[in-house]
């Protein structure tokens, strides 16, 4: 039977690039569509770009762009980068919708009349220059336990307690510096706390395998025992400004300045991408989200944000009426030769580099595969088994098999297969085949993988022992030799379908070279006996070790190690996001820190040269009330004879710093290009009218 199936991956957020620990999820994800689709399922995979949230909307104001050009741009490098890992989507949108927004309002009605949205005043921190309510993570000051300087508002990174922004010692907004002041305002929660969404979240949980089972001994633990209550109520709103939707209003306004929160509409973006793909393909929506669905809905997610879809998000479909998941599948993180991904070791490895560098997607596709078991454990990317693996089981076992075979086939058969001898294949291939489908639907690739190597081991004992190329030499042998090419190029066939989910593009390729065919691999081709094969095209490199250290040399941070907070996935991903903000923003000082430097017009009363120095000029300033002596570097742009008599602009107010030369008193400002494109040092001028002595500011 047919089977109806929806699948998501998780929505990356829209301010940061692809990734290697982004593409383990999307492999994943893409492997098993590509499995359900070859089965002859009815299988629809959707996603977008998680485009809302406070993160997004300053990242956009400090690039100088609005926030729909900055997601616009995003969206281009998403697309560009999952297409390059062949990840192919039915539907890749954006939140930033109206479909999301039509869901988002939809939803929050219904819970709303469901009696599970209550308003209550919290107090909060509130920036009065932003004129902004701070998010945790915008809010810095010192520790209330151990005092430690610059911490963020919700914990402490030295000593590792938690607490609320308003414990915080000295706190100040991390957007412009102001001493944050505490303002009420009405928040919207979701009542998780409900007894209705407990019981239901007790049930739909432990029973009906909804998430895997060491999945479910942790939402065991967060939801508590019956009658315990551990669940607490959601705050969904956001105060204006923010980028999203506005919440309506009592008669449906949407001008009341309370937004949903990025993580309200971000699952509910998943329904908006469908539905906009329902649109283009004439499919009815509701088959697939209604209470009474035979379809089956999947989410592919990272660990971190099983709290989001196993606990939040079925509450609110259950509760607004809709279907609730099938399956959350949560997977483990990427780490790198055992380690968390890191800037300064360059294995914070962009995906985009990846392909830039010249590796094979599908290099990764295989060894991503190799390793995922469809738990949550962490997986490790191991840069030199990458290699060996990759060569060993790809080039050497995989791909040999063809190498080595085919050209006999099409040399002295016209390139025909016969199967005289009735045994077309190695023992046991086609229990193999439906073994490998288990495996790949309990999204246990590895498991997968093994089989299918395993196979590939047999395939490539049995040519040994025959030998074709000795055959091959001796005309008596022909019937021999076709027997043994045919049966290992129908090995070759059979391994090119079971791997066609995890190699999209080069089985592709295998399908319509080699075979002659006119689409790709259906799974029910393992019953069809090939019958012929065309000239055999080389089909794939090996890994070479440099290539691989070109691609970390290439994702290595030439700077100061950044501090490497970065976890992998989504939750982390808004974290990672306010943090990432929050350090653009930290590159702000406040009107106050500009207004300590005092800068003054200066008329430059005599320039000379300075005997053993080569690049500083003498410079004697007028300040109307008194003269200093500066010291500059700008010797390879100026002549000092042409600078006597002119006005620029100095900072007054620097410490006096005593030179080789003598004592400099200050400083003269100066323009350069960084990078180097433009040579030189541009001095700094007042236009006509300015004194000696004037203020600048
Ligand atoms: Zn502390």
């Amino acid at each position: 039977m047919t089977r109806k199936i929806l699948v998501t991956s998780a929505l990356p957020y829209a301010n940061g690039a692809i990734h290697l620990g982004h593409l383990v999820e999307y492999i994943q994800t893409d492997v098993w569509v590509r499995f359900q689709k070859m089965r002859g399922n009815e299988c629809w995979y959707v996603c977008a770009d998680d485009t809302h949230g406070t993160p997004i909307m300053l990242r956009a104001e400090k690039e100088g762009l609005k926030p729909e050009e900055l997601i616009a741009r995003v969206y281009g490098e998403h697309t560009r980068d999952f297409a390059g890992f062949h990840v192919e989507f039915d539907n890749y949108y954006s939140t930033h919708s109206d479909e999301t927004r039509f869901y988002s309002e939809d939803i929050y009605g219904k819970l709303k009349a469901a009696g599970l949205i209550e308003v209550r005043s919290i107090e909060q921190f509130y920036d009065p220059v932003k004129q902004m309510f701070l998010p945790d993570r915008f809010i810095k000051g010192e520790c209330p336990k151990c005092g430690a300087k610059d911490q963020y508002g919700d914990s402490c990174e030295v000593c590792g307690a938690a607490y609320a922004p308003t414990e915080l010692k000295n706190p100040y907004s991390a957007v412009s510096g102001a001493t944050p002041e505490l303002r009420s305002s009405d928040h919207y929660f979701f009542k998780l706390s409900d007894a209705k969404c407990q019981a239901f979240l007790r049930e739909w949980t432990q029973q009906g395998s909804h998430v895997p089972p060491e999945a479910a001994n942790k939402l065991q633990e967060w939801i508590g025992q019956a009658g315990e209550n551990k669940l607490t109520d959601w705050d969904i709103s956001r105060d204006a400004p923010y980028f999203g939707f506005e919440i309506p209003g009592e008669n449906g306004e949407r001008n009341t300045g309370k937004y949903f929160y990025v993580w309200l509409d971000a699952p509910i973006g998943y329904m908006g991408s469908f539905r906009n793909l329902c649109g283009k393909k004439g499919m009815n929506f509701d088959d697939w989200w209604s209470k009474d669905s035979k379809a089956e809905l999947y989410h592919f997610i990272g660990k971190d944000i099983l709290y989001f879809h196993a606990l939040f998000w079925p509450a609110e479909l259950e509760h607004s009426g809709y279907r609730t998941p099938t399956g959350v599948l949560p997977h483990g993180f990427l780490t790198v030769d055992g380690a968390k991904m890191s800037k300064s070791r360059g294995t914070f490895i962009t995906a985009e580099s990846y392909l830039k560098e010249g590796l094979n997607p599908e290099w990764l596709r295989y060894y991503f595969a190799a390793k995922l078991n469809g738990t949550m454990e962490d997986i490790d990317l191991n840069l030199a088994d990458f290699v060996g693996r990759v060569n060993s089981d790809l080039v050497g076992k995989y791909v040999n098999i063809a190498s080595r075979c085919a050209g006999f086939l099409t040399k002295f058969f016209d390139g025909k297969l016969v199967f005289g001898s009735g045994r077309a294949l190695p023992a046991g291939s086609v229990s193999t085949g439906e073994l490998v489908a288990s495996h790949f639907e309990a999204r246990n690739y590895s498991q997968a993988l093994r089989e299918i190597m395993a196979l590939a081991d047999r395939i490539n004992g049995e040519i040994a022992v025959a030998e074709p190329w000795k055959l091959a030499k001796d005309e008596s042998k022909r019937a021999e030799l076709h027997d043994v090419c045919s049966r290992a190029l129908h090995g070759f066939y059979v391994l090119s379908i079971l791997l066609r989910p995890v190699l999209p593009a080069l089985t592709s390729r295998v399908a319509r070279e080699l075979f002659g065919m006119e689409r790709d691999f259906a799974w029910a081709d393992l019953g069809v006996l090939p019958t012929r094969v065309n000239a055999y095209q080389h089909l794939m490199q090996r890994i070479e070790s440099k290539q691989v250290e070109a691609l970390i040399m290439a994702n290595k941070e030439s700077l100061a190690p950044a501090p490497e907070a970065h976890s992998q996935q989504r939750h982390a991903e808004h974290q990672q996001a306010e943090a990432q903000a929050e350090k653009l923003a930290a590159a702000h000082i406040s009107i106050d820190d500009f207004a300590k430097v005092d800068l003054r017009i200066a008329r430059i009363a005599n320039a000379e040269h300075v005997e053993g120095a080569a690049k500083l000029l003498k410079l004697t300033l007028d300040l109307g009330t008194e003269t200093r002596t500066v010291f500059a570097g700008i010797k390879s742009a100026y002549d000092p004879a042409t600078l006597v008599g002119r006005l620029t602009v100095m900072v007054a107010n620097l410490a006096p710093r005593k030179m080789k030369f003598g004592l400099s008193e200050g400083m003269v400002l100066a323009a350069s290009d960084p990078d180097g494109k433009t040579a030189g040092l541009f001095l700094l001028s007042p236009d006509s009218g300015a004194a000696p002595g004037m203020q600048v500011k």
